[in-house]
């Protein structure tokens, strides 16, 4: 396998510009002889789908959930960053940079990164030109807030529902291609298998998750837009959907997956409450701006929070990064709260919380002005909780929330599979080994609006291919391989759920695989996985049948992706002898319990390839190089 990055030469500030210009273009009355299959419809595939219709190509566009706008990009609560500095406190386009350089523990390909920060100023135009309801100051201004590792004001935000308001703008953009007849939607629709014709990919498998359908499309490139796979910890931060089929599928026929281990574990989410709980709701990275975190200085402290006088609090985020506060980066800001819990200060009945306390706030600001920044996230938590976080301090504690790694793309967003473009959260990113908050929607949008439209238009004007129709064999034979999946496991007829099994994966990975790893929990994992899914394909049960809407069949088909993929996650992460970002090798580690990071032997992307049924995958790596940063620890105190 070969990983060529194409990141430009030349100096950072043109490289994008440079390539631009070098990029072949196509004819616009050329475009509309060229389709695009876009699966996917949130930020990333919405922006994409849109764009590349409004230049005149088309565009058949899937997504699983009943409409486009129902994508899990709606969730998103906080914020979307860009180097505007309309604060002017000192932000600009190398400053945003340099902060998502460092806040992915130096993981990251410099030329992408830059490029991302040099993009997300248009990002914010382009929104606001659509309508979207950015939160304003009172002079009319757009306002800005601040998220985590930086120390500057750059997040764009529409109160917490910053997600939503954008996915309506971009799909209100989508909608205006659909009327026109340039993209054509089929929701409900899921991706079961990628076609590759010469080497190249040209189409998709489809089933219709209403009547069970399956259909053959063909086209002359194919973007994955599927978002992360956070849910293979099966409590995540993630909606109940988000999965990784599309990409594990592309994967298994060729597709490099890269950083596989990468996982953010976010640290301000509502604790799990009990067995029967499918998910956990996240409380905003915004809410650090005002709210503070503490936990009792003695351990084993019953008192109720209001009761404990306020120097027998360790404000611990305080005391240990006094430069950034609260404010400091996800990763880091969870192991935190880890190392609270497990040295027995917990709060709450399950002892896995820490507080997030607004009382300050509400004496500074007034509680009118915190209900204005963040009130449907309180109101939130208190419909979850049934505590009041105006009189109460939150409870929260880390939980699975994104996904850095994904599938390998070069510099233009394409796989090492020709044809095969992935983009937004599936892609394995800009954002290194940790996320900085507010940037995987600046990513997502930069993707679709502002990069895949040069980047495929490119691929074309050189690659020229074929048509391909999807009558041919290759086609046939894997929407044969799909129909047998499915009566495999149609027939089992076992005693177990697939919820429950899921359950048990996500445990394997949360405790060997989660916030803190170790060789012998990752070898024991790759042990057990395997006869967990052996089991799984002996014993599950899934009732109903295929010719219907039938979600325990949609499940079982994703849960038994998961099994494979979270293989692989214990894999990347057993090879990565050095703590970085988000993957914390506890053998890893300074004396004061920060990541140990290795840049003699580490400083690479690992991309893997499948080798087959009952292989394990083999490893290459794309090395990175620092041009333009100095590679230093990573300190936030
Ligand atoms: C609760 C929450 C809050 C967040 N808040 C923020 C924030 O404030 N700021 C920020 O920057 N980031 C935030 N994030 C992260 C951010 O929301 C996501 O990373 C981002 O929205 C992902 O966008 P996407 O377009 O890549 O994927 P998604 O929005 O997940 O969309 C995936 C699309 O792919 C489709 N799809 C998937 N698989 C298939 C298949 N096999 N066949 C057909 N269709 C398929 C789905 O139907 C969907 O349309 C948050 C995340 C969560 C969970």
């Amino acid at each position: 396998m070969k990983l060529d990055a194409k990141a430009p030469s030349g100096p950072l500030e043109k490289k994008w510009e440079k390539h631009k210009f070098e990029s072949k273009l196509v004819n616009p009355a050329n475009k509309r002889k060229f389709d695009v299959i876009m699966v996917g419809t949130g930020l990333a595939g919405g922006s994409a789908a849109a764009s590349l219709a409004e230049l005149g190509y088309k565009v058949k566009c899937f997504c699983f959930q009943d409409s486009a706008r129902r994508a899990h990009s709606i969730a998103a609560q906080g914020g979307i960053n860009a180097a505007k500095n309309y604060q002017n406190d000192g932000d600009s386009v190398y400053r945003l940079f340099y902060d998502t350089i460092k806040g992915g523990d130096f993981r990251a390909r410099e030329a992408n990164v830059y490029r991302l920060a040099e993009v997300s100023a248009n990002i914010i135009d382009q929104c606001v030109a659509q309508g979207v309801p950015f939160a304003r100051e009172y002079g009319g201004q757009l306002a800005n807030r601040s998220f985590g590792g930086a120390q500057v004001s750059r997040t764009f935000y529409a109160r917490g529902q910053t997600g939503q308001q954008l996915l309506l703008g971009c799909y209100a953009a989508l909608s205006r291609q659909i009327g026109l007849g340039n993209v054509k939607m089929f929701p409900r629709t899921e991706m079961l298998d990628l076609i590759l014709i010469d080497g190249a990919a040209r189409g998709i498998i489809t089933r219709d998750l209403v009547t069970g359908r399956m259909e053959a499309h063909a086209a002359d490139a194919i973007v994955l837009a599927t978002g992360g796979y956070s849910n293979v910890f099966f409590l995540s931060t993630n909606a109940m959907g988000c999965n990784t089929t599309a990409i594990w599928r592309a994967h298994k026929r060729g597709a490099a997956f890269a950083n596989p281990c990468y996982t953010q574990i976010h640290p301000t989410c509502i604790p799990a409450s009990g067995d029967y709980q499918s998910k956990l709701t996240l409380m905003s990275e915004s809410l650090r701006n005002d709210g503070r975190i503490w936990v009792p200085k003695k351990k084993g402290d019953t008192r109720a929070p209001r009761d404990i006088p306020e120097d027998e609090r360790d404000f611990y985020l305080e005391r240990k990064y006094p430069s950034f506060g609260n404010l400091a980066p996800r990763d880091i800001a969870s192991r935190a709260a880890k190392e609270a819990c497990d040295d027995g200060r917990g709060v709450g009945e399950s002892k896995r919380g820490v507080y997030l306390d607004f009382a300050d706030a509400i004496k500074r600001l007034g509680e009118n002005v915190v209900r204005e920044r963040y009130s449907n996230l309180f109101d939130m938590y208190e419909e979850i909780t049934d505590e009041n976080p105006y009189k109460v301090p939150m409870r929260i504690y880390p939980a699975p929330h994104y996904t850095m790694g994904g599938l390998w793309v070069d510099y233009n967003l394409m796989s090492n599979i020709p044809g095969l473009f992935v983009i937004g959260e599936a892609n394995f990113s800009d954002h290194g080994a940790n996320r900085l908050g507010a940037s995987a929607l600046m990513q997502g949008l930069a993707d679709g609006y502002f990069i895949l439209p040069y980047t495929i238009s490119h691929y074309f004007a050189t690659y020229k291919p074929q048509k391909a129709s999807s009558d041919r064999a290759e086609f046939k034979q894997a929407e044969t391989g799909i129909a047998t999946r499915i009566k495999r496991l149609l027939e089992v007829k076992g005693k177990r759920t697939v919820d429950s099994f899921h359950r048990e994966l996500g445990n394997l990975m949360w405790e060997g695989c989660g916030m803190a790893r170790n060789a012998a929990g990752l070898k024991k994992n790759l042990e057990e996985i395997p006869t967990l899914r052996e089991e799984y394909w002996r014993n599950v049960s899934i009732l109903g049948k295929n010719e219907e809407l039938n979600m325990s069949l949609e499940k079982a088909l994703r849960v038994a992706d998961f099994f494979e993929l979270a293989e692989l996650m214990c894999y990347d992460a057993l090879e990565r002898n050095e703590s970085c970002g988000g993957h914390f090798r506890e053998e890893y580690q300074t004396p004061e319990g920060e990541a140990r990071r290795d840049d003699a032997n580490y400083c690479y992307v690992s991309a893997w390839e499948y080798q087959g049924e009952g292989k394990p995958p083999s490893m290459h790596k794309e090395p990175l190089h620092f041009e333009f940063v100095h590679l230093a620890e990573r300190s936030y105190k």
